[in-house]
């Protein structure tokens, strides 16, 4: 059975580059490690924690409890048809190299998402979405173990419940399941979503034009836009774009004719949490090894030796600030630990 180490270093599982311990850490390769895990933490009272590459997460304090590192991997086509294809890959496979993987064999669908840190397993759990794609527009279905039940389960796309940096992994039952494999349909059609910011701008910069400079595009704009988190410990967005009720943007337009915003279905509209943060005066701005990034102020980084306690407290400055000037309360899309 897989080893329990006692008083393990996070360092190395966390993007912000904190050093916080877990009281109990194992990294399972099977479902029977895991059902052992489940009886091992059962037995000693422990609170379990999943992590996947722990780019999405802020450890303020240790984690006495069990850290559990699934690491059920593979990539293995499952079904295939004239125009798409079924991929079921396993938990821990590397977010980006999957995406690479499919560039490399024309599989159409993950490559805005191109760049983005964590692991394949996480992917479900917030919905990762950029450049106008989401992980659910792609995502067949999960397969998950469910502690409660002490059974496989599998969750069809609409199961899932995915929203806006969402999914029944994160709201509905927290903590209830862990996923152990991801099944993708993906499409062998020649077909690029462009319609995304300036995507097709850069795009067509490029001296070709294909899946694979799509994928360049997106790395090129990602890397001047966002901080190596092997460089400046993050963990990308720190806040949600923040949803608001139709009535009290009108209230904020006539203050701020300026501020940028998409239509949520009829009653809402979102606001980009960056841009409120700018106007607070954040953007760039540092305070000892904790700073809001020069060029996206959504993403707060530590520049050196910061305490996850120094990260949170940073961001709950900011929170305090956007709702004092627009009252709206920004929602933190990082989990925090302790
Ligand atoms: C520089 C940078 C850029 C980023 N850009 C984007 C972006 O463009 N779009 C975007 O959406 N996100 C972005 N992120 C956030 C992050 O990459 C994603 O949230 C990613 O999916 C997290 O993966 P992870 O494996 O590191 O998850 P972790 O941080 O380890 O975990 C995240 C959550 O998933 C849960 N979890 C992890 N594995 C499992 C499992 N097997 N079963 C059940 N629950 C599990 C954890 O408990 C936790 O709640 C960015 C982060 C960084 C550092």
């Amino acid at each position: 059975m897989r080893q329990v180490h006692t008083n393990h270093s996070l360092l190395a599982h966390n993007t912000f580059h904190i050093e916080s311990s877990a009281g109990y850490f194992s990294e399972p390769s099977s479902i029977d490690e895991l059902k052992y895990l489940m009886e091992y933490a059962h037995q000693r009272e422990l609170e379990q924690l999943v992590i996947g590459e722990g780019s999405n997460m802020l450890f303020r304090n240790n984690f006495e409890g069990l850290v559990i590192h699934p690491l059920m991997s593979g990539i293995h086509k499952t079904d295939e048809s004239d125009s798409e294809i079924l991929v079921r890959v396993g938990t821990a496979e590397n977010w980006d190299n999957f995406v690479s993987f499919c560039v490399d064999h024309s599989w159409y669908g993950p490559e805005n998402l191109s760049l983005i840190p964590g692991s394949v397993g996480s992917a479900p759990v917030q919905n990762i979405g950029a450049y106008g794609v989401e992980a659910k527009d792609l995502i067949e279905y999960v397969e998950a173990y469910d502690k409660q039940s002490g059974e496989l389960v599998s969750f069809s796309n609409q199961a899932c419940e995915f929203a806006y940096r969402n999914s029944i992994f994160k709201h509905g039952q927290i903590n209830r399941y862990i996923i152990s494999h991801v099944v993708f349909r993906l499409s062998k059609k020649s077909e690029l979503n462009l319609e995304y910011g300036n995507v097709k701008e850069y795009f067509e910069k490029q001296a070709e034009q294909n899946l694979s400079t799509l994928r360049d595009t997106i790395i090129k704009i990602r890397e001047q836009k966002l901080p190596n988190p092997d460089e400046y410990g993050n963990a990308g967005s720190f806040f949600k774009n923040p949803v608001i009720q139709r009535s009290l943007f009108e209230d904020l337009l006539k203050r701020n004719s300026t501020i940028p915003h998409y239509s949520s279905g009829s009653n809402h509209v979102k606001i980009p949490a960056a841009w409120l943060i700018d106007q607070c005066g954040w953007k760039g701005s540092r305070e000892g090894d904790v700073g809001c990034w020069p060029n996206q102020p959504l993403v707060i980084v530590n520049y050196g030796q910061a305490s996850g306690d120094d990260i949170y407290r940073f961001s709950e400055k900011i929170k305090k600030s956007v709702k004092e000037k627009f009252g709206i309360e920004l929602e933190r899309e990082v989990k925090v630990i302790g």
